[in-house]
């Protein structure tokens, strides 16, 4: 991936709000460091939104200046797609709302950087169960275990993570916030959007926000 120029990084910084971004190099290091130490990365900005809206000029602006991102969450995937490679660092780890916890419909709505132990806890304190379960859960996001299209223990079961989205919200390429936090089991209307942006590792856009099936 092409880095982006020093002066695109810097009108990028201007734009943002302050405390919206770092480029202390002692904060940045542990995001660039793959858990097992496969790979190292380096990036020049790393984004740190609070909300989808953020999120959304964050990535906007990006496109404007032409800066590649890279969005992370845990960093706990095994392949590195998380790992920059000069391109600008979007974490998603100030992202932590549960939202909406709806036993009634055995659903609930959580931000992208809500980690899987805290979306399994908040359905059980709902008397449910989110039932993805895997060693890193404690430290996964749902943004990541989304984008990764995790399985986990209990897959034979209930299914990949692509079987647990009722809707998602993502920012989009250009900015644009796809709002799809559908809730219904029986969904017939055209075409299921969602399902390219589940697997995709980030390069279709950033999920902010997933509505997931309970048990
Ligand atoms: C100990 C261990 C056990 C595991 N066991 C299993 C298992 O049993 N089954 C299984 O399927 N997997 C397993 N995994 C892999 C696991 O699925 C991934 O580590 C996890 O899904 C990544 O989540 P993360 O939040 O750490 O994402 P990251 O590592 O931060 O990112 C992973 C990818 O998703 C992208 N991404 C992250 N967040 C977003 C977002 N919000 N929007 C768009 N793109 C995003 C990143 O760019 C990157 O490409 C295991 C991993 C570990 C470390």
């Amino acid at each position: 991936m092409t880095a982006p120029s020093p002066a695109a990084v810097d009108a990028l910084a201007a734009a943002l709000p302050p405390g919206s971004w770092t480029r202390d190099p002692f904060e940045i290091a542990p995001s660039l460091k793959e858990w097992r130490n496969r790979w190292t990365g380096e990036t020049p900005l790393l984004l740190l939104p609070r909300s989808t809206e953020e999120t959304a000029q964050m990535v906007r602006l990006c496109g404007e200046l032409g800066v590649a991102l890279t969005p992370q969450g845990g960093n706990t995937g095994l392949v590195g797609g998380q790992i920059p490679h000069g391109e600008v660092l979007i974490s998603t780890r100030r992202m932590r709302a549960v939202r909406d916890v709806a036993p009634l419909d055995d659903a609930m709505v959580v931000e992208a950087g809500v980690t899987l132990l805290e979306a399994q806890q908040a359905a059980a304190g709902a008397d449910r169960l989110f039932p993805l379960s895997l060693a890193a859960e404690g430290t996964a996001t749902i943004g990541g275990v989304i984008s990764t299209n995790a399985g986990g223990t209990a897959v034979l079961r209930y299914g990949m993570m692509r079987d647990l989205v009722l809707g998602l919200e993502a920012v989009l390429p250009n900015g644009e916030i796809f709002h799809g936090l559908k809730r219904l089991r029986k969904d017939n209307t055209g075409y299921d959007l969602k399902q390219l942006l589940i697997g995709a590792e980030g390069t279709l856009g950033i999920v902010t926000a997933a509505s997931l099936k309970l048990f």
